[in-house]
């Protein structure tokens, strides 16, 4: 018998991700499906990122890197998160873990005990659910209103909190829907974080992509510095997914614990992906523009595509690199949709109940092909659910 963690994983049900495994399907039998589906740049690594990797690895970092991270690397993470939020931050906050996902994992393992309540706003990214399973804690999603642009409303965590919690886990700007938090917003989670004594789990991973607005990290709103993880990563800013690095930040107490199960676990990040990460940040926001700019745009297209017509709804994109487009004038289910979409035209956009029930009706488009692609695809979706 395996162990009930490893096999509640799942939580029994599908996935939810047959859409996607059906257009890797087609397209290991040879067909060609424009994939809108999941969260990966349609440019690869920067060049000078990739030089800078195989600097560190000829030149001999391969060995075992030093488990919390590198120093100068946590000393960068620190300092760039000191310099936005304005929060005081040294590399004894930071640990580097193997990606944004390993950061949530640990996140939940340092502040959820089996058995525990882990409240996260719904729609939610993918592996929330399962991340909780696997620490033992018992997930609670908590409804959001497309119609409320996906916000969640204090009123709604603090009912779910006062049932008992442990954690909160936020995520702004978010997956899958692109909203960006306001500080109203983040000031009332604060506030409910704090009056039913919740660690907070801030998912930034798409920190740098904002289209209006600004990114604000409740770690920086009064109190809350004590209790708050922040999940970061580079997969989404630099580009960087397959090089699996980002970090947790967090109070000292608790990065040491973390070391402790990194130690336990991970046994740290590859040296030369630390080495091209330090090089990746210091080429500052420039880059981190560079590679956000291209949605951006994309967005905007898209938003020129949708007007003039009713049938396909855009939740307003803010932030990330994903539209949350309404499809419920077509009377199908998110589910059913895409499914028509992929049989169609060969074209692969997420469900919104992959993403969870409040998502219901709505698809997922990731904007992650060439602009003039892009553009082909969401006029032929939009053709596709007026017909
Ligand atoms: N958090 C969110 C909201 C994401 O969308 C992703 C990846 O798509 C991750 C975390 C994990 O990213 P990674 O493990 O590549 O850093």
């Amino acid at each position: 018998q395996l162990s009930q963690r490893i096999t509640n994983i799942t939580g029994g049900g599908s996935d939810g991700w047959d859409v996607f495994y059906k257009a890797r399907r087609l397209i290991s039998e040879g067909t060609s499906v424009t994939e809108l589906t999941i969260g990966e740049h349609d440019i690869g690594t920067d060049p000078a990122i990739l030089t800078a990797m195989d600097r560190a690895a000829t030149g001999g970092h391969t060995g075992y890197a030093i488990v919390p991270g590198i120093t100068s690397l946590r000393k960068a993470v620190a300092a760039r998160i000191q310099d936005r939020t304005g929060v005081a931050t040294t590399y004894r906050n930071i640990l580097i873990t193997p990606g944004g996902q390993s950061a949530l994992f640990a996140a939940h393992l340092a502040t959820c005990n089996a058995g525990d309540r882990a409240l996260f706003i719904d729609p939610y990214y993918a592996t929330y659910p399962g991340t909780i399973r696997s620490v033992g804690g018992i997930p609670v999603p908590i409804p959001t209103r497309a119609r409320e642009a996906f916000l969640p409303q204090s009123e709604s965590i603090a009912a779910e909190a006062a049932k008992g919690a442990a954690t909160l886990l936020i995520n702004t700007p978010n997956n899958p829907t692109g909203t960006v938090y306001d500080r109203e917003t983040l000031t009332g989670i604060a506030e409910t974080s704090i009056a039913h004594d919740l660690w907070l789990i801030s998912d930034e991973v798409y920190d740098t992509q904002i289209w209006n607005g600004q990114h604000i990290s409740p770690r920086a709103l009064p109190g809350m510095a004590d209790r708050t993880l922040v999940i970061g990563s580079m997969s989404k800013s630099h580009a960087m997914t397959g090089s699996r690095i980002g970090w947790i930040c967090a109070p000292e107490h608790v990065v040491d614990h973390l070391i402790n199960l990194a130690t336990h676990t991970t046994y740290g990040v590859a040296g030369f992906i630390q080495d091209a990460a330090e090089f990746a940040l210091a080429q500052g926001v420039e880059l981190e523009e560079k590679i956000a700019e291209p949605f951006r745009r994309r967005r905007d297209l898209a938003q020129a595509i949708l007007a003039g017509q009713n049938t396909v709804g855009m939740i307003p994109s803010q932030g990330a690199m994903y539209l949350m487009l309404d499809i419920r004038a077509t009377g199908l289910s998110g589910e059913d949709f895409a499914h028509s979409l992929l049989d169609a035209h060969h074209i692969a956009v997420m469900p919104g109940e992959s993403f969870g029930a409040s998502a219901a009706g709505h698809v997922r488009v990731a904007m992650t092909v060439d602009d003039s692609r892009f553009a082909a695809s969401l006029q032929t979706l939009v053709d596709h659910a007026i017909s």
